[in-house]
């Protein structure tokens, strides 16, 4: 798969995989079958700007496998998405989804823009024109979209509006992480950040770590803006916060609520004037407990895995760590990781929850979603500990020999036709 194979998050997404096959020694073939993405998607999306021009995007959608049931991932918005991020994204949300035990095939989708730059018209024109591209290849049984990186609950909603106008009915089940007035799940869009805080506090307790550790993150976005007010609610102090445009730092700790109001009013953190304003780069390598890198891929590389200086790296981002990053931290040992694939699955655990609801038409409260999203999350971490004690492995190949052998498994009992 020529292009694909070429693409450095891909090649990376291959090479978690190939490492956790090798220790699961699984044959040849299963290998081959389990490992390549089953649809690739790529269509072009004319939409007509403000200015009256016409402009053409260029959109993507992965279907990992079909296995297990429907494939589900995110909708991601961003400059630097083509078809081999889409790819690996797809092949970890397999791996998720079969690790916290959900009947789901990973997926992916993403247009190449920079949301920053649409207004709101646009955005909605883009959204729309994309989504009818993809209605051969959706729907409630067959594919499910998320929101992800640039996307959000609006996104979501004009999803299942032109879906719906299409087909004819309401079919809320077409997207997860919709308005609850839609029907979205309440606790949809805090789910991402509360399940990375949760784990990360029960990683804290394992180490005996102090109470109120120190928190650095990276993305200020969905996941670590509410990952932040939420290890700040478990007694942390956030001492530093990252993203696109810079980080604030201040070693005696920031004030989340000032510092959201001040990103809400002017788009950026930039400008706040109770912290340092300091580089992304500089900021992953300051002195905390707990590092939670939750905004882009490939964050952590060789080049500054020696100079972390957490004791708990939680992936909130989906892919933040390089498998040469991954080699030093496995020299070091002080680092603890919760691999992404199990650190970030609140979201995609709630998005079931939400299209299970959909299905049946029967709504749950907040109390429940996280009553039931807890317990998950509780038993697949104490798997991966399990799975890594027995195995003498790293966290992150214990995640992944977990999902990928029940992938494989599915594959093997369902057999091959014809
Ligand atoms: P988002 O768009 O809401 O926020 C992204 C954040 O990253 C923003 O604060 C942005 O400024 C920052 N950012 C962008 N480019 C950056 C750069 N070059 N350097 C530093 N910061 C940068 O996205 P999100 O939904 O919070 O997703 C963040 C990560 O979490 C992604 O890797 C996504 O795949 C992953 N994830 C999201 C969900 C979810 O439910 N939203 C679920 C699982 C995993």
């Amino acid at each position: 798969m020529k292009g694909l194979t070429e693409n450095p998050i891909f090649q990376m997404a291959c090479q978690q995989f190939d490492a956790a096959a090798d220790h699961l020694q699984i044959p040849q073939g299963e290998r081959e079958r389990t490992k390549w993405p089953k649809r690739l998607i790529t269509v072009t999306v004319p939409v007509q700007m403000d200015t009256g021009e016409t402009k053409v995007f260029y959109g993507y959608r992965v279907q990992h496998h079909l296995t297990l049931g429907p494939t589900k991932g995110g909708l991601r918005f961003h400059p630097a998405v083509d078809i081999g991020e889409v790819a690996a994204l797809a092949m970890w949300m397999s791996w998720k989804c079969a690790l916290v035990g959900l009947p789901y095939g990973g997926a992916k989708g993403g247009i190449t823009c920079d949301p920053n730059k649409l207004s709101v018209g646009e955005t909605e024109r883009l959204t729309r024109r994309y989504t009818m591209e993809m209605i051969p290849f959706i729907g409630s049984h067959v594919d499910v979209m998320a929101p992800d990186m640039g996307t959000n609950e609006q996104t979501m909603a004009w999803m299942m509006d032109t879906y719906s106008a299409q087909v004819g009915r309401a079919e809320p089940s077409i997207v997860t992480g919709k308005p609850v007035s839609i029907g979205g799940s309440l606790g949809r869009r805090e789910s991402t950040g509360r399940g990375v805080s949760f784990l990360a506090d029960r990683a804290a307790d394992i180490l005996k770590l102090p109470n109120d550790s120190r928190v650095i993150i990276q993305g200020f976005g969905n996941v670590g803006s509410v990952a932040a007010y939420s290890l700040a609610k478990y007694g942390n102090k956030i001492i530093g916060v990252g993203d696109r445009s810079g980080a604030i730092y201040n070693a005696g700790g920031l004030n989340i609520v000032t510092l959201h109001a001040h990103f809400q009013t002017h788009g950026t953190l930039e400008g706040y004037s109770e912290g340092d304003f300091i580089t992304n780069d500089d900021l992953l390598i300051q002195e905390c407990e707990i590092l939670v890198p939750a905004a882009l891929e490939r964050v952590i590389t060789e080049k500054n895995a020696g100079k972390l200086k957490c004791r708990i790296l939680a992936e909130g981002a989906n892919g933040p760590t390089t498998p040469a990053a991954d080699a030093i931290l496995r020299q070091r040992d002080d680092v603890y990781i919760i691999p992404d694939i199990l650190c970030n699955a609140g979201g995609v655990i709630v998005s079931y929850f939400e299209w299970v609801q959909d299905l049946q038409n029967f709504f749950w409260s907040e109390v429940e979603v996280f009553d039931k999203l807890y317990r998950i999350l509780t038993h697949s971490f104490d798997q991966v500990l399990k799975e890594a004690k027995v195995r003498k492995v790293d966290h992150r190949t214990a995640a992944l020999s977990l999902g990928i052998q029940k992938v494989v498994e599915a594959k093997k009992i369902r057999g091959l036709f014809p």
